[in-house]
Parts: structure tokens; sequence; C-alpha cells
């Protein structure tokens, strides 16, 4: 039942004192970097007296992170470095995190254990639909499934008749997809005479990478006859990983004996009591290559009260409700609005109003953007129109990895505000 008994289920007290020790050991390796070398300085030799104490240490973001790009936050040497995840970058430098060999190590670990806490085993067949590349999903999931000891098909996303087609013959049983895929995907099994619960071996989906509701899983538990498992993570920690559901679905066992969670007021910073819901912070416990302390990871959750009756001691944080800044996530690939703005603004034949609204068609995120033209652009020819309209849509995708729906429209057509502008209407509905 538990991939790791003895850290999976230990006493709380002893898992703190643990975690003291952990969290000593990291803030010394976290002075070797350049970034934390000065903002720990006055931190004493003898380390922490308590958890509690980190709470007087300075919050990383990731304005910090970009700040610090390439090495200002690598606490070893850099031959020691294996690998680089980067998260996409909205403005600037991207965020670049580093991982030794023993980073790989346990984070693979870490996947396994949470594979198998809800019921993956070596005779299981994998089909990890997620991305392969910078972005750490598909490969999180690909190392951390081999490490368990299943079989694992590295399909990556897309190509959605040769997944199916893979689930039919290799006889599939866990698939780890963006829950926005699964739902299109179930869209080609009437033409192709396909009943997923009856000729498919699935049991098993994990799902994340972009917000969804819990209408939205069940949907998929039934649509394919399975359950599905919502999973947390982000590249900063290592990846996915870091908190997972078990087999009750009652939260998101965080592992405590690699990440340090605190949740704060997003806006005073302030620790808030345990239950509340506030932005999660985490210090990495055993990270090498590049430790983060009290990082703002932006999410939006809370602790949730009690113990799993699962056997698991470690604290479960509730599903993300959102994100305190205004991160856009289109079918996994994650955007800011700003990038949006930058680019449009950089094309002189753009007027100055523009309106961002993403819906689900079809399951799948649309992202489509109205761009007020300017007053003698508007007047030109059909023709000309229609090449500004493709030069938009080209420009966004370059820029933002997905490729917009553009809607050209008149000068001063668009609403206008006083003061902060709303640009973006989010209309796929509500989480949870
Ligand atoms: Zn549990």
């Amino acid at each position: 039942m538990y991939w790791e008994l003895s850290l999976e289920t230990m006493e709380r007290r002893e898992l703190e004192r643990h975690q003291l020790r952990l969290a000593n050991a990291s803030l010394a390796r976290a002075r070797r970097s350049p970034h934390y070398g000065q903002a720990l300085a006055r931190l004493p030799e003898t380390g922490l007296a308590s958890l509690r104490a980190l709470e007087e240490l300075p919050f990383t973001g990731k304005s910090e992170l970009r700040a610090g790009f390439p090495y200002g936050f690598l606490a070893v040497d850099p031959e020691e470095v294996v690998r680089l995840h980067s998260s996409s970058g909205t403005t600037g430098n991207p965020t670049v995190v580093y991982h030794t060999r023993g980073d790989i190590a346990d984070w693979e670990n870490l996947i396994a254990r949470c594979m198998y806490s809800t019921g993956v085993r070596k005779k299981d067949v994998f089909q990890n639909m997620m991305g392969y590349g910078l972005f750490t999903g598909g490969i999180g999931f690909h190392y951390g499934a081999e490490r368990l000891g299943v079989m694992t098909i590295p399909i990556g996303p897309g190509n959605s008749k040769r997944q199916i087609w893979f689930l039919q013959h290799l006889g599939t049983t866990v698939i780890h997809i963006l829950p926005s895929y699964a739902l299109h995907l179930a869209g080609y099994f009437p033409e192709l005479g396909i009943d997923p619960r009856r000729d498919l071996k699935l049991r098993i989906a994990f799902i994340g990478a972009e917000p969804h509701s819990e209408a939205i899983r069940r949907k998929i538990e039934e649509i394919y006859g399975l359950k599905a498992y919502n999973s947390y993570g982000l590249s900063e920690m290592c990846g996915p990983g870091v908190a997972f559901e078990c087999l009750l679905q009652n939260g998101l066992h965080l592992w405590e004996d690699h990440f340090y969670p605190e949740i704060i007021d997003p806006l005073s910073g302030r620790l808030l009591p345990e239950g509340e819901e506030g932005e999660l912070v985490l210090t990495t416990l055993k990270r090498e290559a590049m430790p983060l302390i009290r990082y703002r990871t932006g999410d939006l959750t809370r602790i949730l009260p009690g113990p799993c009756p699962c056997g698991r001691t470690h604290r479960r944080i509730e599903r993300i409700k959102g994100r305190s800044d205004d991160m856009l996530i289109i079918n996994g690939v994650n955007l800011f609005p700003i990038q949006i703005e930058k680019t449009l603004m950089a094309i002189p034949a753009v007027g100055r109003n523009y309106l961002i609204e993403v819906r689900k068609v079809d399951h799948m995120d649309r992202l489509e953007v109205k761009v007020e033209l300017n007053e003698d652009v508007f007047r030109g020819t059909l023709a000309e129109l229609e090449k500004l309209q493709a030069r938009v849509v080209a420009e966004l995708r370059a820029e933002l990895g997905v490729s917009p729906v553009v809607k050209l429209v008149e000068p001063s057509s668009l609403p206008v505000s006083e003061g902060k502008a709303r640009r973006v209407y989010d209309l796929r509905g509500g989480l949870g």
C-alpha cells in the first residue's frame, strides 16, 4: 500500500523533527548560491531553532528567480548539474531550474510514490499523453513510472486516433492527460465505434497542469470508467510530485519530507492559521542544485484539517483554487495577458484597446482576442484587413505558443473603463 512505509507514515512529531534537520541542511546549501548568500547573510551558522522560525526569513518570488538568471540561485558546482527545466517565460528572462543527479533521483522517487499511492503497480501499462521537453509534466511522470517499474509509452500529446489505437492495442491501464484533452479525446470514440468502458482497460488517470472543476473530474471518470487523480507540482520545486491524491481522493498529500508548506495572506504576506485559505509558500528540504526558501507559488489553497484515513501522516492541501496572479492556462500552456498586450502594441495598425476572452469550445480552451484598429487602417480594403489579421495571429502565436482567434473591430467599439481596464474575460466557468 505504501511505496516508502516509514517515510509516508512517520509520526507527526518525528516528521517535524526530521523536517527541521532537513530545513537547516537546506538553508546551509542555499547559502552557497549568490542570491541566498546575500539574502540569508544574517542567519546564524547554527541554523533555525524551530520550523516556525522560517517565518522570519524573506520570501523568494518569481521576479527574484528571473533577476537571478542564469546562475544566481545555483548552489552547487555547475558540473554537478545534469539537467535543467524551464517554465514558459513571460517577459524577459525565463525561470530556469537546475537538477543534480540526486535531485532527479528524488523526483523520480516522489512520482513513483504518488503513482503507487493510487494503486499503480508494475503490471500496469502507462500511456503518458503530456508534453515532453522543457515542461516538467511529461518527463517527470515518465521517469517516475519507470522507477516504479511500469511499462511506459512516451507518446506525448495530440494525434488522437493514434492515442486511441495505443489505448486499444497495448491494453493501456493508466494515463496521464490534460483534463481538457481527456474530454476532447472522448469525442472520437463514437465514430470509431469504441465504448471506452467496455473496449479499453483503463483504470487510472492522472490529471493536472490546468485548472479544472470537480465536475470535469467526475465526467472524465464516468466517460472512461476509471478513477482520475489530481496532481500538483511546479517546475520551481521539481515539477509534478509535490502533492498528490491518494486512493481516497480527499485532498492532496503534500510530501512534507521534501517540502515545507506555509499558507500566507497573498496581500500582507502574513502567515495564516492552519486551515485558512491563502497562497501556498514552499521551502525545499532536499533539493541540491537549487534550494528555494519560502518560495511564493502564487497558488491558492488551504491545509485540510485532520489525518487521512489512508494512514499517511503528511498533511493534505485542498485542490488548487486558482492563482494569485493573472496567469492564463490555455490547453496546458501558461501565458500572461501582458504578453498579448506587448505583441499587439508593437503593431502600428492596432488601435488603443483590445479584449481577451477565453472559453471552452468542444472541451478545448479557445483564446479569442478582439483588437481595435486605428482609424485610417479601418478604412482600408478587405484584402488589407485580411493581411493584417493574419499578421496579428502569427505574431501572437509566436509570442504565446498557442494559436488565438483574432477579430478586428472598429475603433472605439470596445468598452473602456476608468482606472484599471478589465481586458481579460475567462468564460470557462468557476473552479471547484
Ligand atoms: Zn490519504
